[in-house]
């Protein structure tokens, strides 16, 4: 999968994902990247999410949508939404997989419960501020 989550200079947010599904997948599967709340979000309100991982358990939990409703109705921060969608209610579905998100603030979260993730975030100059991590290590 290649996701992308982006916040542009007026506010608007949008997310992106690709992907060429599961190996061994079943002819015609349709996995969570193309299903809007699902894979893939953006609200100018909350976040931009785009997901990766086991894509039937993205589905069930509406994972994109869900972490903007945590942020919407309950007030929590991109983070704390996150954590808790990617750590607790995907893993106790048997689900695994990752996220990468904006907030309408521009803060950034890259939440997954796998071995490693690929991913990087940039500034608004272009600049790299989160480098290109695989490993479950702590980012800075
Ligand atoms: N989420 C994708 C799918 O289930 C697979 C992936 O992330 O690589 O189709």
């Amino acid at each position: 999968t290649v996701g992308c989550a982006a916040l542009d200079k007026n506010g608007n947010i949008a997310a992106g994902t690709s992907t060429g599904g599961m190996t061994n997948k079943k002819y015609n599967r349709i996995g969570d990247a193309p299903v809007i709340g699902a894979g893939t979000y953006a609200n100018n309100k909350t976040c931009a999410v785009s997901s990766t991982g086991w894509g039937e358990f993205f589905i069930r939990g509406v994972v994109a949508y869900d972490i903007s409703a945590m942020m919407e109705y309950k007030g929590a921060s991109l983070q704390e939404a996150a954590r808790e969608v990617i750590q607790e209610k995907v893993p106790a579905m048997g689900g695994n997989g990752g996220i990468i998100a904006i907030d309408h603030e521009g803060n950034v979260a890259m939440e997954f419960n796998t071995a490693g993730m690929y991913r990087a975030a940039m500034n608004k100059e272009g600049e790299l501020t989160i480098g290109l991590y695989k490993e479950n290590e702590d980012m800075e």
